[in-house]
């Protein structure tokens, strides 16, 4: 294809305000997908992301449009990942399209992800064409959401395309749009390949598929490529577009977007931003900035029953062959037996998984207290990076520990920025800086990753009734007075319960903490105590009475069957128990215990 006839864009916006839905459109009214195969969210493939209305993986569509001039375009659409847990993954999308559409919900405005994902596509470069959509609302006010696109951004909105994505108002608007004001991708056909790996993912039939974007030369079936950070070298089996649906092609040129495949066979072999290129007579120079993803969030996963271990073995490399920012190694506990320390990019691609484990594999886990990469300095002058609060050496041994800190901004209306400052602030946060665009404050704060990665963001959502928005990104470490805090069930410590603490607030959590517990645990025909403990030092216990508890009991009369599934209810709530020495603890107290209300 002719590049002055390409268009590669993605669009930007925050959670919710139409992304999926004008993709939908684009591809419908283009005639790409017939109408009788179009299901809502074309894009957003697997259950999880249609369930949460969160777009994981990066999608991608090629759509045939002829334009006013009369001339038929090719327009490239990546769908990029939402979430602030795949910025990487953003960022490199980004940078192999020209352009993005910036989708902002006429009657919400700009939020969070709005500023951090528009920011990514700035840095990239882009073509920026602002669009207001969901204009059938009422509550629509795209004037004033112009004004502060201009405002906050601080891009021109003068000519944004109004439109309606669910009523279709407005799409051919955006196209010409795309066509007109968006630039066609440069390169040169006769230089040596030089491709970017944009995504992979593993595919049942076809092995690892492989997402890229020519940058310069051509890419055809059979090729011998090489991928310049790995090394490894394969013959091409396939090369392809998608429509949505996968449609072969002869050859890739320079501006082209499609697949490759070539008998890889881990996700792993494939890394986000490596330069593709021809084994004989490559290009030397590779793209800049590439970066692996590295976890940030760690905590341990591990089978309620004990049998399933190698179930969840199993089901962990399955996943892993579809995602490679996340890591697993076989842990074993104490209190829990086998099970595996995971790291994650984030709190949301650590639920992510475990709810895939749970769901797609049907095994019952505990999921323990998700913890960040300390870096725990030695008197000796070592420095060691501690991923799990378990693993703690002496405290006579360590100098000082540092933690990671993060700068989060937040979007809130004016009505409820006080309580967002005094949960800030409870999380030791420090702020940076404050401002206005219209009724709604802009906050930055500098906070401990520790304090973020566990119910921030569900306390952020639940004091503000839904409204703020949330985005955050890793600044460095810091010194702090951390601690260990160990959790003691009838006398004997748990250690998927120990956590790192600042000492100024070990009292305070530890008490939260036990008596959470002591609600959580079910009673037995013994008296437990609960307490929680820095060293040898308990600074907080609760005993939990002794008392049999007799579910039948307030069954009057002899209703049998009734009896019966009260007993069947009290063994399947057994099964989700975990026995420590004496005690059953349940599944969900890992979890609840540590959430601070
Ligand atoms: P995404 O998270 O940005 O991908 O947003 P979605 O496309 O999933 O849309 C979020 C919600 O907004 C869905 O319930 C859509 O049906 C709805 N929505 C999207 N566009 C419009 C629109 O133009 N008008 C109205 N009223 N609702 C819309
Ligand atoms: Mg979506």
């Amino acid at each position: 294809t002719d590049l002055s006839h390409i268009r590669n864009f993605s669009i930007v916006a925050h959670i919710d305000h139409g992304k999926s839905t004008l993709a939908d459109r684009l591809i419908q009214s283009t005639g790409t997908v017939a109408d009788r195969d179009m299901k809502e969210q074309m894009l957003d493939a697997m259950d999880i992301e249609r369930e949460r209305g969160i777009t994981i993986k990066a999608n991608t569509v090629r759509i045939d449009y002829k334009a006013k001039d009369g001339r038929t375009y090719v327009l490239n659409l990546i769908d990029t990942p939402g979430h602030v847990d795949f910025a990487y993954e953003v960022s490199r999308s980004m940078r192999a399209v020209e352009g993005s559409l910036l989708v902002v919900d006429a009657s919400q405005g700009v939020e969070a992800q709005t500023l951090a994902n528009v920011y990514t596509a700035i840095d990239a470069n882009h073509e920026i064409v602002p669009v207001l959509n969901k204009i059938d609302l009422p509550a629509a006010e795209p004037e004033r959401v112009c004004e502060q696109i201009e405002d906050v951004i601080g891009i021109d909105a003068s000519d944004a395309v109004k439109i309606s994505a669910k009523t279709g108002l407005g799409i051919p608007d955006v196209l010409e749009a795309i066509v007109t004001r968006l630039p066609a991708p440069t390169g040169d056909a006769d230089a040596p390949l030089k491709a970017m790996l944009v995504d992979s993912w593993y595919d049942a039939y076809l092995g690892v598929v492989v997402l890229v974007r020519i940058i310069d030369g051509k890419l055809r079936k059979g090729d011998k490529i090489k991928m310049m950070n790995t090394k490894a070298t394969y013959p091409v089996d396939r090369i392809g577009v998608f429509r949505p649906a996968m449609q072969q092609v002869d050859e890739l040129g320079p501006g082209e977007i499609g697949f490759l495949t070539a008998s890889i066979k881990q996700v792993r072999d494939t890394r986000v931003g490596d330069t593709i290129t021809h084994e004989k007579k490559g290009t030397d120079k590779a793209l800049p900035g590439f970066k692996p993803s590295i976890p940030v969030v760690f905590c341990g996963l591990f089978p309620v029953d004990a049998a399933d271990f190698e179930d969840l073995r199993d089901a962990i490399e399955k996943l892993q062959l579809n995602d490679a920012s996340f890591s697993a190694e076989m842990e074993t506990s104490a209190a829990l037996g086998f099970g595996f320390r995971c790291g994650f990019l984030g709190l949301l691609h650590l639920e992510v998984i475990r709810d895939r484990l749970e769901r797609e594999y049907d095994i019952d886990l505990i999921t323990t207290a998700p913890s960040v990469i300390y870096h725990i300095h030695l008197t000796d002058g070592e420095m060691l990076e501690l991923h799990n609060p378990a693993d703690m050496p002496d405290m006579v041994k360590i100098d000082h520990i540092e933690e990671p800190r993060i700068k989060a901004t937040i979007l809130v209306p004016d009505d409820y920025l006080g309580d967002v400052l005094k949960l800030c602030q409870d999380r030791r946060g420090v702020q940076l800086d404050l401002t206005y665009a219209g009724a709604r404050a802009m906050v930055v704060y500098d906070l401990p990753l520790n304090e973020v990665v566990f119910d921030f963001y569900d306390r952020l959502k639940s004091v503000t009734k839904g409204y703020a928005s949330f985005d955050y990104q890793m600044i460095g470490y810091q010194q702090d007075a951390l601690v260990k805090m160990q959790i003691l069930v009838n006398d004997e410590p748990v250690d998927a319960l120990s956590t790192m603490v600042h000492r100024d607030r070990a009292e305070a959590r530890g008490r939260a903490m036990v008596e959470k517990l002591k609600e959580l645990i079910p009673q037995h025909m013994f008296k437990i105590p609960i307490q929680a403990a820095i060293g040898g030092r308990i600074i907080a216990r609760e005993t939990l009475s002794a008392l049999r508890k007799d579910v039948t009991a307030k069954c009057y009369g002899g209703d049998v069957s009734r009896k019966k599934k009260l007993l069947d209810k009290q063994k399947a709530g057994k099964k989700r128990m975990r026995q420590f020495g004496k005690v059953d603890i349940p599944q969900e107290a890992f979890i609840s215990a540590l959430k601070m209300d």
